[in-house]
């Protein structure tokens, strides 16, 4: 750091030793200087009256001497008698010397008089005197030998002083000795006082200026310190807010992190089924869209596969919506494994899913996807303690030629998928122009179903139910018949699946329940006593809350007998409807028998079907087509009917058109039969005809 006091003093030292060291020697010159003219002055003067007052015995001296040897110089009475004169002019003065050279160099006088004879015309003083200029010189001796006597270490002021004669010319020289010793230690002292005056002066200078520099010095360091505090203080701030700007812009980072994730996760839901993580049906439509396009710019060919689950809809009734979920899930993972990276897997909703091939070359490489989605579900799927069963119904649609939009494709497929379905299980098929005539068929039948009611078009026809040892007839199944003036006998199979759709189930079944009973009844009154009548009952009946109430009103409109009537309920009715026991049980409580139809095809567990209050059960057509031809029906049968027996459950099979059928049913105990091989389902006349006994 700068130091202003060290730096002030060493600058100050230095000025004082140079002033110092320069003044004194300046002033000891000057006055030397000046000392040396007064001396010099003094010794003319000395000279001149020297010259004055001896001028003529100077003159017969220096005439006289030529030729003349030092010693006659010395012993002459002219000699003797003018060194008395000088002597005497010389007395209380400071001249300690006196001497006189002729014009050739040579000493012709001199106050002591040893010096006389010697030549000085080598002399620097003599050589200038003679030529007219007078010089001085100052010397130190140490000693020297004055007329007053000798004397020690002196300082002398020698004059070579021409002398004039009356022509002004030149014809000799003085040479004075003046002691100035008294003058030079004098002007020694006031040297050393002018040096030490200087440097106390400036010394005294120094210290007044040192305090100011000094005090400057503190405040400079003073402010210094506040300086460096204050940066200090300003770099802590600094720090600080470039912190605090740090953490902002971190946190700002945060914040847009978070809005982007928040967008990324939005733009995901936007296009991504939130359960299964396939994308979802806006995805699909947009990647179609965009196929389809592409597609058509390379003339390629490119296939829609709709895939709707076949039991789904049980398994989530049945099993409840979590297992439900999960099935969803397992399935979407494993169509996923069988879908091609380039195509594209969505699922629609619901049990619906959809899956886009592109740069189809052939529709044998569609038939190949297709039997890979219908193969994925040969394996069941395990779902904690449930092991499901479950097949898969694919609707093809081809573009170009099923149709060049979004909309017209997926429609297709769907169509197709429909027909897919119809064929039974597990099945593909490819969407045909006649698909569509019969979906707007579907929907023209269902607009005349909605008037069938009304306008008295549809019937009861009833089927027989045979005791299997005996032939004899143990009850009916009522099966409902329409007859359309428009479409001609339209088979239940047809119209029973869209009145369920549509909701005309509930009045339809209702319907053929009162009117089964009415018949029951005008029978028994006219003679002809059935033992038991079947009534199938629609899931969408049993749902409806005020289903015990109709079925009440109806016994005792038609005056039925309760324990005359059996309804039929498929496992999955069973299992679909909500507190489904309660409502058997109160069914039962009124003494109505209850059947489960279509058995084998369902999901029934055993503990499940120990609990239900259900009397019969009806195995399936399916099974019973086995019969001699399929092993594994014949052993479901067999297992239905130990099952039943350890149960205590009644049996009927269906669907018995041989005699090799019924022999294989009897064979292991089953208890009645119905089928084409005792009767078809025909009108009440018919029925009767063939059924009341013979009078
Ligand atoms: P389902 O209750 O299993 O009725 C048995 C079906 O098998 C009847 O067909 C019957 O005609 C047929 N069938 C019986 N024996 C044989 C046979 O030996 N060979 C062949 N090929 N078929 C035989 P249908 O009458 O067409 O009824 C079909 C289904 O429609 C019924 O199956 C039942 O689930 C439903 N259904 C019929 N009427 C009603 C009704 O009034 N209400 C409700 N909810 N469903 C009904
Ligand atoms: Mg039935
Ligand atoms: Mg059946």
């Amino acid at each position: 750091m700068f130091n202003l006091s060290r730096y002030f003093s060493t600058v100050s030292f230095i000025l004082i030793v140079l002033a110092a060291g320069v003044l004194g020697p300046l002033y000891q010159k000057l006055s030397l200087q000046q000392m040396q003219d007064l001396a010099e002055g003094r010794n003319l003067a000395m000279a001149q009256v020297v010259q004055n007052s001896l001028r003529d015995s100077i003159e017969a001296l220096m005439s006289d001497s030529v030729g003349r040897d030092a010693d006659y110089l010395r012993q002459s009475e002219k000699a003797r008698r003018l060194q008395a004169r000088v002597l005497e002019l010389m007395q209380d003065t400071d001249i300690t010397r006196v001497k006189i050279y002729n014009r050739l160099g040579s000493t012709i006088f001199s106050t002591d008089s040893s010096q006389i004879g010697e030549s000085r015309l080598d002399n620097p003083g003599f050589r200038s005197a003679i030529s007219g200029a007078l010089i001085s010189s100052l010397t130190h001796r140490n000693s020297i030998d004055g007329h007053e006597g000798s004397r020690a270490e002196v300082d002398v002021l020698a004059s070579y002083i021409p002398i004039r004669g009356h022509d002004q010319s030149v014809e000799g020289v003085f040479e004075l000795y003046q002691n100035v010793t008294p003058f030079v230690a004098q002007l020694q002292r006031n040297m050393w006082l002018v040096t030490g005056g200087v440097a106390l002066v400036f010394a005294a200078l120094y210290l007044m200026q040192f305090l100011v520099v000094r005090r400057a010095q503190g405040i400079l360091e003073d402010q210094e310190g506040r300086i460096a505090a204050a940066r200090d203080t300003l770099e802590i701030q600094v720090a600080a807010r470039t912190d605090e700007l740090k953490r902002t812009n971190t946190q700002l980072e945060g914040e847009i992190v978070e809005r982007r994730q928040a967008q990324s996760k939005l733009n995901y839901l936007a296009y991504h089924d939130p359960l299964t993580g396939l994308s979802n049906r806006r995805s699909f439509i947009e990647r179609l869209d965009e196929s389809l396009r592409e597609s058509a710019r390379r003339g390629e060919r490119l296939a829609v596969l709709f895939i709707d689950l076949d039991q789904f809809k049980q398994v989530n009734d049945s099993l409840g919506h979590g297992v439900g979920d999960e099935l969803l899930i397992s399935v979407a993972a494993r169509l996923s494994e069988h879908v091609r990276l380039i195509d594209m897997l969505a699922r629609l909703g619901g049990d619906e899913f959809i899956c886009l091939m592109e740069g189809v070359r052939a529709e044998g490489d569609v038939e190949t996807l297709a039997g890979e989605i219908i193969a994925a579900f040969e394996t069941p799927f395990v779902l904690g303690d449930h092991e499901l069963f479950l097949s898969a119904s694919v609707g093809i649609s081809l573009s170009p030629g099923d149709g060049d939009s979004v909309v017209d494709l997926m429609r297709n497929a769907d169509t197709a998928m429909y027909r897919a379905k119809a064929l039974g299980r597990g099945n593909f098929h490819f969407y045909t122009p006649e698909m569509t005539r019969d979906a707007q068929e579907r929907i023209r039948m269902e607009n005349l179903l909605r008037r069938a009611l009304d306008n008295g078009e549809l019937s009861v026809h009833l089927q027989p139910q045979v005791e299997t040892s005996s032939g004899r007839l143990v009850g009916a199944e009522a099966l409902v018949r329409w007859n359309s003036p428009e479409l001609g006998l339209v088979m239940p199979t047809r119209f029973i699946p869209l009145a369920e759709d549509s909701g005309l189930i509930v009045g339809l079944g209702n319907w053929v329940l009162r009117e089964t009973c009415r018949q029951f009844m005008q029978w028994r009154d006219s003679g002809f006593d059935l033992p038991q009548v079947s009534v199938n009952l629609s899931v969408k009946q049993l749902e409806r809350p005020e289903f015990i109430d109709v079925l009440s009103r109806i016994l005792d409109d038609t005056g039925m007998d309760a324990t005359s009537l059996k309804l039929e309920l498929t496992e999955s009715v069973v299992m679909a409807v909500a507190d489904s026991f309660t409502l058997l049980e109160r069914l039962r409580d009124l003494g109505i028998s209850l059947a489960l139809d279509d058995f084998g095809t369902g999901y029934s567990s055993l503990s499940y079907l120990k609990m239900l209050p259900v009397q019969q059960l009806k195995i399936d057509k399916s099974f019973i087509d086995g019969i001699g031809k399929n092993s594994g029906d014949e052993a479901i049968i067999r297992t239905v009917m130990e099952l039943a027996r350890s149960l205590d459950f009644e049996v009927v099979a269906e669907g018995v058109e041989t005699i090799a059928q019924s022999e294989f049913l009897a064979g292991l105990g089953c208890e009645q039969l119905q089928g084409h091989l005792h009767g078809k389902a025909v009108p009440a006349p018919e029925f009767r005809a063939r059924w009341s006994p013979q009078p």
